[in-house]
């Protein structure tokens, strides 16, 4: 079938996510037919330097040939069977593995398919918890979530969301919770002319008056990806985890998007030395070939569910495909390439590369911030660097830069106005460089020097 059969049956029959259908139909789109390293080819054959990962979730680039193999291993021997009242190998071996690398004390995993259920498993879980502990507190209920967060696209993941351009049409299914600002120091609404900590304080004040009444907090740890990249101060991370300890509330940590190296450890948690809860896992899980995903929980969040089967007591959730092994086997394969190319040590040296390339874009009129965690970058565009004013969401900016971007072989997709790259780890140095060298150029041909 060639370009244009593809392209009228993708229009007549698709419905594309996160995507203004009525734009889509109007433009040419890139039908993907190949994957190389870190390389996507088309089906017109032109390559693309894969910069965002396929929206976060490559590690190792397309095609490695020991996820493929261990894919195909799997296939031929069960694709799938149920974890509702049975076990698989593939989920147990990598139930193990999992455990020895996540931070803390996280001991048992529960699996899902999105980063999205990952969360909801999350909320259900917390909440459930305090229902029936020894002694219970049936009135924490409430979940603290952050201003600007993203958790996913359930009604539950949405509701302890806080972007008002994604969540507002919905605000009438959700269920409430206790909003606290996440540092976003560029565009910081304390008065003050140094950081006086308010972000801290303010949650502070909601769990003193609230506590009570609350389950679980649930944060991006350092940085907040779908909003923009958003990066925490130092030391954030860690403060919130006291204030939980302090008050009694479950730590859920979201390291959907920042974990499997993505920071430039295996787990973002790890630069503070912090230990949730419950921690969530999606994305880079699979190395990015099929959608897996973990919730893990300290021993004393597990213990609380154990009880006679009258007593109903029981984690009443699961779904079709919970521990599928083809997933889990690729998971397995993905985690033994972390050891194999020592992945984690070889990163360091790419994240300061990155990081010094970036240096230059400060000077470049229309960028107000970049902001960086390990691979994971947001760059700021802004119509007026002084005033730091923003650009109409009908100016498109940040569209058109990713689109020359585009052009030139580089696969982008900004959020907003902030260009986003989150390139896989196996990127090269020479493809870092070659990406942010024409990245400047782009941004410069767009908004002007
Ligand atoms: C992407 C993302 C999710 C949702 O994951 P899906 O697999 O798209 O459902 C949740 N939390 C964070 C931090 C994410 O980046």
């Amino acid at each position: 079938m060639d370009y244009k059969q593809l392209e009228a049956l993708d229009k007549q029959y698709l419905w594309h996510p996160f995507t203004q259908m009525q734009d889509w139909l109007a433009q040419e789109p890139i039908i993907m037919a190949q994957g190389m390293g870190n390389y996507l080819f088309d089906v017109n054959g032109k390559k693309y330097l894969d910069a965002i990962s396929s929206l976060w979730v490559n590690i190792h680039g397309h095609n490695r040939v020991e996820i493929n193999e261990a894919i195909i291993r799997q296939v031929q021997t069960v694709s799938h069977s149920t974890l509702l009242g049975f076990a698989n190998v593939p989920s147990i071996l990598l139930a193990e593995k999992l455990v020895a690398i996540v931070p803390g004390d996280l001991v048992k995993v529960f699996y899902s398919d999105s980063g999205s259920t990952s969360v909801e498993i999350a909320l259900k879980i917390a909440f459930q918890y305090w229902q029936q502990i020894a002694t219970p507190q049936r009135n924490k209920t409430k979940f603290i979530s952050f201003k600007n967060a993203y958790h996913g696209d359930t009604i539950g993941s949405v509701s302890v969301g806080g972007m008002d351009d994604f969540h507002e049409t919905y605000k009438q299914l959700l269920f409430e919770t206790y909003e606290a600002p996440y540092p976003y120091c560029y565009r910081c609404d304390s008065s003050e002319s140094r950081c006086s900590n308010t972000c801290f304080y303010k949650l502070e004040t909601i769990m003193k008056e609230h506590h009570e009444e609350i389950a679980g907090l649930i944060i991006e740890p350092r940085i907040q990806g779908a909003s923009g990249m958003i990066t925490s101060p130092p030391g954030f991370l860690k403060q919130v985890e006291t204030l939980c300890r302090e008050y009694g509330i479950l730590l859920i940590v979201d390291e959907v998007a920042t974990g499997f190296g993505r920071t430039g450890k295996m787990f973002s948690c790890e630069h503070e030395g912090v230990s949730p809860d419950i921690m969530c896992v999606a994305k880079g899980l699979t190395g990015g070939y099929l959608p897996l995903a973990a919730t893990l929980t300290t021993e004393a969040v597990y213990q609380a569910f154990l009880g006679e089967y009258n007593e109903k007591k029981t984690f009443f959730h699961g779904h079709s495909y919970t521990g599928n092994q083809l997933a889990c086997s690729a998971a397995l394969a993905s985690l033994d390439l972390f050891e194999k190319d020592r992945v984690i040590e070889t990163l360091q040296n790419k994240i300061a590369l990155l990081t010094s390339l970036l240096v230059p874009f400060r000077d470049l009129c229309h960028v107000g911030d970049i902001r960086q965690q390990g691979l994971m970058v947001g760059i700021e565009l802004v119509l007026d660097k002084r005033s730091k004013q923003a650009y109409g969401w009908n100016e498109r900016t940040g569209i058109s830069v990713c689109k020359d971007m585009l052009d030139k072989g580089f696969l982008l997709r900004p959020l907003g106005n902030v260009i986003v790259l989150v390139p896989p780890l196996s990127i090269a140095e020479e493809e870092i460089a070659d990406l942010l060298e024409n990245l400047k150029q782009s941004i410069i041909k767009v908004t002007g020097i």
